[in-house]
């Protein structure tokens, strides 16, 4: 079989996405390969499709146990024989598989790093022919990322212990030069075939709100004006996710609860009922959704701000996995900087030598600083996103809630010239909010304390709203004219000279006026789309599988619409395998079948 044979037989595709190809080839013909794709971008089919091609067994590692029982699942109802080794087995389970994998029944097989060094897992190795080993969530490996395993620095022992050395990919969405120099000095790839993709997902609708009255009321509205949609609300604190939970609950909406407090039981039965379609949002803390790959998540809110871009990308990213549009909106208020910064603080890594740490400290506050700047710039936001993660940008995107507002442009020359003067004039004393103060002429303590009443500007700008300052202290922050110091003091930077010649012209959103975003996600057929759903839900339910298992929205969207009556028109559909036809033509053409002729 082709390699485009074997993508349309098991998964249902007829092409290859970006990146795909070029990864594959490379493993087929021997060399190591480092894919760096974004979430979503269709990582596993890199892995999957040679597996299904060389002789012997593929072992895949990777850190994330509860996805491991849905991949495996997943490849299972595609046809592929797979199977995992994890903490989570029973022993009996566990020797189960081991026997089956000695005998040469799997293809695939899923370990979690730890189990590479057991015995009895080494024996499969001393065993059976492994031609590849692809190591996912490669970053993992690299203890300058948020999530350093040292288990992951064991690997290379593993592959180097084999009879024959197998070809190696690794695969991340974590794309910093560090991290990718890591991976390849850790695993010791050879000379690999790096592939580095767009880290654009055009379906993803990108908003942030600054300083909304009441979090809690918006997300309620949201939630209420999307029914029937499913999504995650992430929110900065155990506390937090408790209380927006009750909220939702209390107003009748579907939702459940994840956060590192509860215990692991409740964690994984709540995790189970978001995943499998039985409560439609999950309310939680950062500690949930890696390894989550439900496809049809449609929405994604932040209530609070991460700390890094790359959080925020991570999370927001979980959305729209199945290519359909969806949303990331990020809810932001001043004081999440003093949470993350807190947080940041209190972090601290016992393996890493002090001054290591504190290197790590000091890029956490940097990485804070561009994610506040997210938070409040007024441009694209997509463009912002890409060119944080080095690529060029792609100007006005007309999907974000930037790009869709109408704004009024305000020259501000006066005044931001005004503000940095006033920093130079307070010593660099003040925070913000005294420097208002400061600016406005109003009372204020700690002026007073610190003599700074009867300075030279006290009261130039009283006439300008605190909005507005805020507005321009944040272009002045994001722009370099001013830069954040301890204690959240405004300090000059080398740049703070220069305003003295600049023009600043800020972009304001008008609060009415704001164009509607692409609402295109109405689909053919939605009655019959329902009826579909109705029929995979039951589906899942009996095989006990999350939905989107059997297929993604995408598919049954794609049914809906194209009607197919015979099995070779059902298999035309993207993401219907020659298995999940054989299996699934005869439940869902009946349907389309009696829709057509109006009994249903
Ligand atoms: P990642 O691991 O990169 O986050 P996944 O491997 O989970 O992404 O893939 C995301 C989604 O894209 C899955 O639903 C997958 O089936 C789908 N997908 C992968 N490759 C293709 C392709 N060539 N054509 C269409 N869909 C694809």
């Amino acid at each position: 079989m082709t390699k485009l044979e074997v993508l349309k037989k098991y998964f249902g595709y007829d092409s290859f996405r970006e990146g795909q190809e070029e990864l594959i080839d490379a493993v087929l013909s021997g060399q190591d390969a480092l894919g760096i794709m974004p979430t979503g971008a269709g990582k596993s089919v890199c892995y999957q499709v040679p597996a299904m091609m060389l002789p012997g067994i593929t072992v895949v590692i990777s850190p994330l146990i509860s996805l491991m029982k849905d991949q495996v699942g997943a490849l299972n109802q595609a046809g592929i024989p797979a199977c995992y080794f994890n903490s989570s087995l029973s022993q009996h389970e566990y020797f189960e598989a081991l026997e089956l994998a000695r005998a040469g029944e799997y293809k695939i097989i899923y370990v979690a790093p730890e189990r590479l060094e057991i015995d009895s897992f080494s024996s499969i190795a001393e065993e059976c022919e492994i031609s590849f080993v692809a190591v996912d969530e490669a970053h993992c490996v690299s203890q300058w990322g948020q999530d350093f395993r040292p288990s992951y620095l064991k690997i290379h022992r593993f592959i180097e212990s084999l009879p024959h050395r197998p070809v190696v990919g690794a695969f991340t969405a974590t794309a910093t030069k560090r991290v990718r120099d890591d991976i390849i000095t850790h695993l010791r790839l050879s000379f690999p075939k790096t592939l580095v993709t767009g880290f654009d997902r055009p379906n993803l609708y990108f908003e942030t709100h600054r300083s909304l009255p009441n979090r809690t009321n918006f997300i309620l509205d949201y939630v209420r004006t999307h029914p029937n949609q499913s999504g995650i609300v992430y929110c900065i604190s155990r506390n937090k996710v408790e209380k927006l939970c009750d909220a939702l609950c209390n107003a009748g909406i579907s939702a459940t609860r994840y956060h590192a407090g509860l215990s692991q039981e409740e964690r994984r039965r709540n995790q189970d009922a978001f995943i499998y379609g039985d409560k439609l949002v999950m309310v939680a803390t950062n500690a949930f959704g890696m390894g989550i790959d439900k496809s049809d998540v449609r929405f994604v809110i932040h209530n609070g701000m991460p700390k890094s871009l790359e959080a925020y990308y991570q999370e927001a990213g979980r959305a729209g996995r199945d290519g359909l549009k969806s949303d990331c909106i990020l809810l932001y208020a001043a004081g999440d900087v003093r949470t993350n910064q807190f947080l940041i603080d209190q972090n601290s890594n016992p393996e890493l030598s002090e001054s290591e740490q504190q290197a790590i400290r000091a890029k956490d506050l940097e990485r804070l600083k561009l994610m506040t700047f997210y938070a409040t710039t007024t441009d694209c936001l997509r463009d912002y996103i890409l060119k944080y993660f080095g690529e060029s940008g792609c100007g006005h995107c007309n999907n974000c809630s930037n790009c869709l507002a109408q704004c009024d442009e305000v020259d501000v020359t006066n005044a931001a010239r005004k503000l940095v003067a006033c920093v130079a004039m307070t010593s660099e004393k003040c925070s913000q909010s005294m420097l208002f103060d400061f600016v406005r002429g109003k009372e204020n303590e700690k002026l007073e304390k610190f003599h700074l009443i009867d300075r030279k500007g006290y009261g130039c700008l009283k006439d300008i709203s605190p909005k507005r300052l805020k507005e321009i202290s944040e272009y002045l922050l994001r722009s370099g004219y001013l830069k954040t110091g301890d204690y959240y003091t405004l300090r000059l930077t080398e740049k703070s000279h220069d305003i003295l010649s600049e023009t600043v012209v800020i972009k304001v959103t008008k609060e009415q006026g704001k164009r509607e975003k692409d609402k295109s996600r109405t689909y053919d057929n939605p009655r019959l789309f329902e009826k579909l759903r109705q029929k995979r839900s039951e589906l899942a339910k009996s095989e006990r599988v999350p939905p989107y298992v059997i297929f993604s929205d995408k598919t049954l969207h794609e049914m809906a619409s194209n009607m197919p009556l015979t099995e070779s028109q059902f298999m035309m559909l993207s993401g219907v395998g020659t298995r999940k036809c054989e299996k699934y033509a005869n439940e869902f053409i009946p349907l389309i079948k009696s829709f057509i002729t109006g009994r249903e």
